[in-house]
């Protein structure tokens, strides 16, 4: 028997044209994809006219929906794992699964990454703050814990991203704006990246909140903190 294989495979933050050569190579060759919103990757499979099984697993999936993605690599199937977009693992499900394989089947499954875009590596990429190191934050906690996640963006001697949903982006701009060592930082609000209404926000907090208002509430949100005072 072949040895089974999870390919952990990137897919596209919003243009579907970034969605490499290879990834689609190996989404056609699989015999199962495993998919964090499965109405979403239809779409996608739609797009490039793949046809294959589809298999759901998100943050809320039972031990025993483990159970059955397991069964199927010990079965040497060959699986793609994919969330709703950019890199598995990355603030989202995916790492979990691959963490629960290796644990369970060990060396038994070939676990290979096909790799593609990231929001925050996306945004970092046009922040042009020093990105040679720099601290990643996952999304800003949703009540608990913010003071002390502002205070480690604050504290941070590396180019800090993190993620923002839109329906907190103005209060954590607001306060960003009257943290004393944040009010002055130079910013990157990236929204929408590689889509129609991508927009890149500069400035300090208070420059982007009276620039862009209510718009920042529509779209994705990736936001780069430089060190520097602006
Ligand atoms: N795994 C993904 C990655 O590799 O970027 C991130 C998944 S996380 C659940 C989704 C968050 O990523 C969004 O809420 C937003 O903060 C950010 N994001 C995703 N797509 C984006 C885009 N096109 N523009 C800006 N931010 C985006």
């Amino acid at each position: 028997m072949l040895m089974p294989k999870l390919y952990v495979l990137a897919t596209p933050i919003g243009n579907l044209e970034d969605i490499s050569q290879r990834a689609l190579r190996i989404l056609r060759e699989v015999d199962f994809i495993v998919a964090e919103d499965t109405r979403v990757t239809k779409k996608l499979l739609f797009h490039f006219q793949i046809e294959k099984p589809l298999v759901s697993y998100h943050h809320h999936s039972s031990q025993k929906e483990v159970e059955r993605l397991l069964n199927l690599l010990k079965e040497g199937k060959v699986v793609a794992l994919v969330t709703d977009a950019g890199t598995p693992g990355i603030s989202d499900p995916g790492g979990r699964l691959v963490a629960e394989v290796l644990k369970r089947s060990g060396e038994n499954v070939q676990v290979i990454p096909i790799p593609g875009p990231n929001a925050a590596v996306t945004a970092l990429s046009i922040s042009s703050f020093p990105a040679d190191k720099f601290l990643f934050l996952g999304f800003s906690p949703h009540k608990k814990g913010r003071k002390t996640f502002f205070q480690k963006v604050a504290d941070s001697e590396y180019t800090v991203v993190f993620y923002e949903s839109p329906h907190r982006i103005i209060k954590t701009l607001k306060e960003m704006s009257e943290h004393e060592e944040l009010k002055n930082r130079q910013l990157v609000v990236a929204r929408e990246l590689t889509k129609k209404f991508e927009t890149i926000y500069r400035g300090t907090a208070s420059e982007i909140l009276s620039e862009a208002g209510k718009e920042l509430s529509k779209g994705e949100l990736a936001i780069v903190v430089n060190t520097v005072i602006g």
